[in-house]
């Protein structure tokens, strides 16, 4: 597995790190909710460890971020906190599993496989695209703390066009794909559907661009 541990206590993260990889997992180590959320926006990662109380933030607010993002990595809390309310405040949070110290060794490699498992039956509910999140069961993309509903045909062509990323994709093949049209309509249907993806996209920090190439078609581009 490849795994993320989120642990400031230097002694207990050098000896988690150690297990794991003396089970024969991969593992980074980061130290406070910044460099893990940092970390998750860039790298995935098959389980994370997480502790609760971290110098920045604290492990519960850190997975409701994860969460609101759209981030579905399995999440197991590695704590001192063995409160039942606690416990209950974690999977509330959005964490998969509750792992209170001490533990052993065996029964964390267990839960890890276990959760790790689980997740890979898993279909993948959310895809990433530039600065946004995209929620593919509720057809939503989501970016800082805005989000938009796409119709059914909006959709399909935002799929359409990360599918060709970069490329220059002509009204024509457009309406192939997405309306299976194969003539010319005579009207502007794509240019306003287009527009009106565009208009919805705009949201600050998004980073997506559908670029008109004049007489040419279209150019999908992501800016992250
Ligand atoms: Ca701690």
């Amino acid at each position: 597995m490849n795994l993320l541990l989120v642990e400031d206590d230097p002694e207990l993260g050098r000896q988690v790190a150690g297990w794991m990889l003396d089970a024969g997992h991969k593992l980074q180590w980061e130290k406070t909710g910044a460099s893990a959320l940092a970390t998750l926006q860039t790298q995935t990662y098959d389980v994370v460890i997480l502790d609760v109380g971290l110098p920045d933030t604290d492990g519960f607010s850190l997975v409701e971020r994860l969460r609101r993002d759209g981030v579905r990595v399995p999440v197991l809390f590695l704590t001192a906190l063995a409160d039942v309310s606690d416990r209950v405040r974690g999977l509330a949070a959005g964490g998969d599993d509750y792992l209170t110290k001490p533990f052993a060794i065996a029964e964390l490699l267990a839960r890890l496989e276990a959760l790790h498992r689980r997740a890979s039956n898993h279909v993948p509910t959310h895809r990433r695209l530039g600065k946004c999140r995209l929620d593919l069961m509720r057809r939503r993309v989501s970016c800082a703390n805005e989000s938009v509903e796409l119709q059914p045909r909006e959709w399909c062509l935002l799929e359409v066009l990360m599918n060709h990323e970069g490329r220059i994709l002509p009204k024509k093949f457009l309406l192939e794909q997405v309306w299976d049209i194969h003539f010319d309509p005579g009207t502007n249907v794509v240019d306003a559907m287009i527009c009106r993806l565009r208009r919805k996209l705009e949201m600050p920090g998004c980073g997506v661009l559908i670029e008109t190439i004049r007489g040419k078609g279209y150019v999908f581009k992501t800016l992250a």
